[in-house]
């Protein structure tokens, strides 16, 4: 059975005999790029190789790249613990073509790999191309895979962007179909977002640049951009139907259940996936030079390491867990990713500095949210004021408060929440007008109006975004 790091190299190795290069991983912020939080896919650092503002000796590369999707337009915090194929970190393999070969190649590619390379059963496969795209659909009938299983897709599914601007186009994706035992439906259909049909791989055709008003250019050459999930085809690959039953998760869990309930396989279960998800974002995230802070990248940190930090304590942890962790990381990915070595002291010590902290007031505003929950109607939202109030007084951003609200069937007034965090922005600034200093104040308080304050950028990622 091949570990997540064999299947790394045999992706690495199987696209350098075609003539790709090696190219090691960007961080996990991207350099001179304000539009992106944090890299969240392949291509960023070779977003001005597609738009042609930057050569380098070479049109075809290959890489494994960390990825973070906890905010902004490609968002998965939620969606950890609750489906078998989503992670906050994982590792995006991809091979891109700069202006070299294009579709024909790149699905031939894909195809040879999965089919030959990894012997994955070809009549498990299903592909989407974008709907007005007959060339891809072409390719892959000539190819063989059936008509039927050929689906056309006309949403933004299959027309891919990294964020908001930069380069971009249709794309292909390649599911693998694990079984009617589980359930979901084919891409395109009511159930698509269930666990029976994964996708695996997805193979962009970059031809587009997109703009901030709206409009999109032509990219003066076609190149090419892909990006496989490590764990999707390490689960695949390991027989396995779940990216936590993979070797390298399934070894975090149970560092998770070695220093809590000790039973990864029990109901703590979701707990210990969310932390062994957490462990590798936040302490990737360290390596890489970001701290926990209240505002913008540093805000998002924190708030992963508060998530994780409140499971933890569902499973009974009294003292601080995750930093006990990350010799397990490291001992996992120390290999492929040496600055997590490197790192390793840095990410322990701010691990167990933040745990100490929060725990004093996590406990509190947990007892807060249960009496404030149990005198309200069985079916009724949690009230703005109580959620302001956990954030301001107990450090709970609103997405942890909704995370716990979400294990109980209950939601949060999001506007109440909005609302009491303008009333609190508008006393301070009454607060500091009166100070002497109001002709200061007014001009911090426009900059925080355009660029969004620390508070603002903490909850709502989707904003702070285009604000960093
Ligand atoms: P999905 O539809 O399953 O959320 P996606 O279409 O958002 O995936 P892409 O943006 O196409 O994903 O990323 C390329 C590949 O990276 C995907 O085909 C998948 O294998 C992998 N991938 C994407 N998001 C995640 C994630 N959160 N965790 C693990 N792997 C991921
Ligand atoms: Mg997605
Ligand atoms: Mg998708
Ligand atoms: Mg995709």
């Amino acid at each position: 059975m091949p570990s997540l790091n064999d299947i790394r190299s045999t992706f690495l190795n199987y696209f350098e005999k075609q003539g790709h290069r090696i190219v090691p991983s960007s961080p996990l912020v991207p350099r001179n790029d304000p539009t992106l939080m944090f890299t969240n896919s392949g291509m960023v650092q070779f977003k001005n190789l597609f738009t042609g503002v930057e050569h380098r000796d070479y049109t075809r590369a290959t890489t494994s790249q960390k990825c973070v999707r906890a905010g902004g337009k490609h968002n998965d915090l939620d969606n950890v613990g609750y489906t078998a194929r989503h992670h906050t970190f994982f590792e995006m393999l991809g091979n891109f073509s700069f202006g070299d070969y294009f579709k024909t190649e790149a699905i031939g590619f894909a195809y040879e790999l999965i089919t030959r390379d990894f012997g994955i059963d070809a009549s498990r496969l299903l592909v989407t191309v974008y709907h007005t795209d007959d060339e891809a659909f072409e390719i892959w009938k000539k190819i063989g895979i059936p008509e039927d299983r050929i689906i056309r897709i006309a949403t933004s599914d299959n027309f891919w962007q990294m964020g908001p601007t930069g380069p971009c186009g249709p794309c292909t994706e390649i599911f693998y179909d694990h079984g009617d035992h589980i359930w979901g439906g084919p891409p395109g259909s009511a159930e698509e977002d269930g666990d029976r049909y994964i996708e695996i791989w997805n193979i962009v055709f970059m031809q587009n640049e997109q703009f901030e008003d709206g409009s999109m250019r032509a990219l003066d050459m076609q190149s090419i951009d892909t990006g496989m999930g490590l764990e999707r085809i390490g689960a695949l690959l390991q027989g396995k139907h779940d990216n936590y039953d993979t070797d390298l998760m399934r070894h975090l869990i149970e560092a998770s259940a070695n220093v809590t309930d000790g039973a990864p396989d029990g109901p703590g279960n979701v707990h210990h996936r969310v932390i062994a998800d957490h462990l590798r974002s936040t302490s990737f995230l360290i390596a890489d030079g970001v701290m926990p802070a209240n505002d913008g990248r540093g805000y998002v940190l924190r708030r992963i390491m508060r998530r994780a930090m409140r499971h933890a304590h569902l499973l009974g942890a009294q003292d601080p867990v995750m930093h006990r962790l990350v010799p397990s990381l490291v001992h996992e990915m120390g290999a492929a990713y040496p600055e997590l070595g490197q790192a390793q002291s840095l990410i322990e010590e701010t691990l167990k500095q933040e745990e100490t902290r929060f725990k004093q007031t996590l406990d509190r505003g947990l007892k807060l949210l249960d009496d404030e929950l149990g005198k309200l109607p069985a079916d009724a939202a949690l009230p703005g004021e109580t959620a302001f109030k956990l954030y301001d007084t107990f450090g709970f951003p609103l997405d942890l408060t909704q995370d716990a609200l979400r294990e109980k069937d209950r939601s949060v007034d999001t506007a109440g929440f909005d609302t009491a965090m303008a009333e609190q922005k508008a006393k301070a600034r009454a607060a500091w007008s009166g100070s002497g200093e109001a002709a200061d104040a007014a001009i911090w308080f426009d900059i925080a109006d355009k660029h969004g304050t620390t508070d603002f950028l903490g909850y709502d990622t989707e904003t702070a975004e285009g604000q960093i």
